[in-house]
C-alpha cells in the first residue's frame, strides 16, 4: 500500500483501477541507433503505415456502412496522406542518414510538416495540421506496441491517472465510468479540477509523479475530501474507505432536499446561485440541484476535440436546448475563451512563450473576427429562445469592450437585414479577471450591463501565480489580502454605477469562502453544480449581519493564513457536517 499527499480539488471518494492516460502529445525521446539496426527501423515505419492504412481502409468502409459522409471524408483523407510515398519517404531517409528510431523520425516528420500547415494564412489548409498530428499518433501507437486506451468508449470504473487532463482530453471522455481522477501537475482551478467538480468526481491532482508509480489495473483510492491518494489499499483501508463512501453519499442525499428551498439567508435576503458548465449536458444538474441559471457557458469546449471550428448551427444547436430547459432562467453564454492552455487542434502547434499572457480569450476573438462572428450570431439567434446574457473573458481595456461590442452590433444588424429573430435587448457582460480590470472597474462599468468575477484567472494575474502549475500551488489563494481588496473595489465599482457584479470563479464554490462574499456584498454566485446544495445551505444558515462581521474582520487581517484559519473556522461552526 502507497499513499501520496496531493491537493484535494474536487470533493467525494473514488475506489477503482487506475487506467493510465498517456499524455496527448507522446513525448518521443531522441532515441539514437547503430547503422547496423537502419534496416529493421525501416522496416517498423513500413509496417506502422501498413497497420494503419489497414486500420483506415476497415474505419472508412465502416463509415461507408452508416453513410456518416463527414467523418468517412476525414478516414479519406488521412489515407491519402498515408499513401503518399514522399511522405513514407522521407521518414526512412531520416532513419537512414541520422540513424534515429523509428518511431522519434515519424514524429519529427510529421510534426514539422503540421507546424507548415498551422503557418499557413489558408484556414482549411491550416486545418489540416489537425489531421497531421492524427496520423502522427496512429502511426506512433503501432511503433509503441500498445493500442491507446480510449477514454471515450470504457466498459468498466476506473480511476483516471495521468499527468494532466487537457481540455481535449475531458471534451471526449465516457463519464459513466469514471470515478476518480488523479493528475500530477495541477491546481485546484486547473483545468483538471474545474472539470472534476463541475462532473462531481472526486480528484486529487499535483501528486507529482504519481502516474508513473502507478500501473494499470492497480486499486486506487482516490480521496477528494483530504487530497490523497492510495495504491494497492489493505483490506482494512478498504473498508474504512467504503464505510465513508456510504457516508458521503448519505450527506448528498441529504443537502438534495433542499433543492426546492430558496437560497436565502435567515433575515431573508436571496442570494442568486448559478452553476458552471463546460458541456450543454451538463446544464441539467443545475436544475436538478434546485440552481437559478447558468452563469457561466465555458463555450470553448465545443471547439476542442474536433479537427474544424464549429459552425454556426453547431453553436446554435449547443445553446438552443439548454436555453429552452432554462426557460425564464438566465444563461450567460461567455464568448469563447480559446488560448492559454484551451487550443482548436489545428493551433495545437503554435507555442507561445507565456501562453496565459499571449493570445487568449476576447484578444483571440479581436484577432480572429470572423470565427468570433460565427459564435455571436448563433447566440444572438440563440437568444430569442429565452433567458439570454453575452458576456466577454479576459477584458483589460475599455476598447476591448467597444471593439467587441461592435462586432456585435454589426452581426445584429446582419440579422435585422436578413429578418432573423433575436432578443434585442440582451444583455453584455464582462468577466472581470485580470488586476486591469479591477482598477478600472468604475469606467468599465460604463460599458457593461454586468460583472462576472473570475476569480481563478484574477488570482493567478494579481499574485503571479500560475493556476496549474503545481510547484506553486501553495501560493496561490483566492483570500490573499491583494485579491480580496480587488474583489472588494469590484464590487463597489459595480454597486456605484448600478450593474449586478456576481462571482463565477471556483471561490464561489468553496463554502468557506461564501460568508466573506456575502458580506463584501456579492448576492449572486455561480459555481460548480454539485455544490449548489451545499452553498445553500451555508446561505440560509446565516444572516447577513453575520458576513458583515465576517467581511469586517477579514478586511482587518494582515496575512493569508490568518484569513484562511478564520474562514475554516467560521463556516465549520456555521456547518460542521459539509467542512
Ligand atoms: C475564472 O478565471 O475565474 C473563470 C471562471 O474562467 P476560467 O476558469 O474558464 O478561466
Ligand atoms: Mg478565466
Amino acid at each position: 500500500m502507497e499513499i501520496k499527499k496531493g491537493i484535494a480539488a474536487s470533493p467525494g471518494i473514488a475506489i477503482a483501477e487506475a487506467m493510465i492516460l498517456d499524455c496527448e502529445d507522446y513525448r518521443i525521446p531522441r532515441r539514437s541507433i547503430k547503422p547496423s539496426q537502419r534496416m529493421g527501423e525501416i522496416l517498423r515505419v513500413r509496417n506502422a503505415f501498413k497497420q494503419a492504412i489497414g486500420d483506415l481502409t476497415e474505419l472508412e468502409a465502416e463509415q461507408g456502412k452508416s453513410d456518416a459522409g463527414k467523418i468517412k471524408d476525414i478516414f479519406a483523407v488521412h489515407l491519402r496522406f498515408m499513401r503518399d510515398r514522399s511522405l513514407r519517404k522521407e521518414i526512412t531517409d531520416r532513419v537512414y542518414s541520422q540513424l534515429v528510431a523509428a518511431e522519434c523520425a515519424v514524429s519529427s516528420v510529421l510534426r514539422k510538416l503540421a507546424t507548415h500547415f498551422t503557418n499557413v494564412e489558408d484556414a482549411y489548409i491550416s486545418e489540416r495540421a489537425a489531421d497531421i498530428y492524427d496520423i502522427e499518433r496512429r502511426l506512433l501507437r503501432h511503433l509503441l506496441g500498445h493500442q491507446r486506451e480510449d477514454v471515450e468508449h470504457l466498459s468498466q470504473e476506473v480511476v483516471i491517472v495521468t499527468r494532466e487532463l487537457s481540455p481535449t482530453q475531458t471534451a471526449g471522455f465516457d463519464r459513466n465510468y469514471i470515478r476518480g481522477i488523479a493528475t500530477d501537475a495541477g491546481g485546484r482551478t486547473s483545468h483538471s479540477a474545474i472539470v472534476a467538480r463541475s462532473l462531481a468526481i472526486p480528484a486529487v491532482v499535483a501528486l507529482e509523479d504519481f502516474s508513473e508509480a502507478v500501473r494499470p489495473g492497480d486499486t486506487v483510492i482516490v480521496d477528494g475530501n483530504r487530497g490523497i491518494v492510495i495504491v494497492d489499499p489493505d483490506e482494512g483501508t478498504l473498508e474504512e474507505y467504503r464505510k465513508s463512501l456510504r457516508e458521503f453519499t448519505v450527506l448528498e442525499q441529504k443537502l438534495d432536499t433542499l433543492r426546492e428551498k430558496p437560497a436565502e439567508t435567515r433575515d431573508g435576503t436571496r442570494i442568486v446561485l448559478l452553476g458552471n458548465i463546460e458541456f450543454p449536458d451538463e446544464s441539467e444538474m443545475i436544475l436538478q440541484k434546485g440552481g437559478d441559471g447558468i452563469g457561466l457557458y465555458r463555450t470553448e469546449f465545443l471547439y476542442l476535440n474536433r479537427p474544424t471550428e464549429p459552425t454556426e448551427q453547431e453553436h446554435y444547436d449547443a445553446y438552443a436546448k439548454t436555453i429552452q430547459a432554462f426557460q425564464a432562467r438566465p444563461v450567460i453564454i461567455r464568448t469563447v475563451d480559446l488560448g492559454a492552455d484551451k487550443h482548436t487542434q489545428s493551433r495545437r502547434s503554435l507555442k507561445e512563450p507565456n501562453p496565459f499572457l499571449g493570445l487568449r480569450s476576447i484578444r483571440y476573438c479581436l484577432q480572429h473576427i470572423r470565427m468570433f462572428k460565427v459564435q455571436l450570431r448563433a447566440i444572438l439567434r440563440a437568444s430569442a429562445l429565452g433567458h439570454v446574457k453575452i458576456m466577454f473573458p479576459l477584458v483589460t481595456n475599455l476598447q476591448e469592450i467597444r471593439q467587441a461590442k461592435l462586432i456585435l452590433r454589426d452581426v445584429m444588424e446582419d440579422l435585422d437585414e436578413e429578418s432573423i429573430a433575436y432578443d434585442p435587448r440582451l444583455e453584455v457582460g464582462i468577466m472581470i479577471e485580470t488586476p486591469a480590470a479591477a482598477l478600472t472597474a468604475a469606467s468599465l462599468a460604463q460599458e457593461s450591463s454586468f460583472f462576472s468575477i473570475g476569480t481563478n484567472d484574477l488570482i493567478q494575474y494579481t499574485l503571479a501565480v500560475d493556476r496549474g502549475n503545481e510547484h506553486v500551488s501553495a501560493l496561490y489563494s483566492a483570500v490573499e489580502p491583494a485579491v480580496i481588496r480587488l474583489i472588494r473595489t469590484i464590487i463597489q465599482d459595480a454597486h456605484r454605477h448600478g450593474i449586478d457584479v456576481s462571482v463565477c470563479g471556483e471561490m464561489a464554490s468553496e463554502p468557506e469562502y461564501i460568508m466573506l462574499l456575502v458580506g463584501l456584498g456579492i448576492r449572486t454566485l455561480s459555481m460548480t453544480p454539485p455544490m449548489i446544495p451545499e452553498i445553500k445551505q451555508m446561505i440560509r444558515s446565516v444572516t447577513i449581519e453575520d458576513c458583515n462581521i465576517v467581511a469586517r474582520k477579514v478586511l482587518g487581517l494582515a496575512t493569508e493564513r490568518q484569513v484562511n484559519s478564520f474562514l475554516r473556522s467560521t463556516a465549520r461552526e456555521v456547518i460542521p457536517e459539509a467542512i
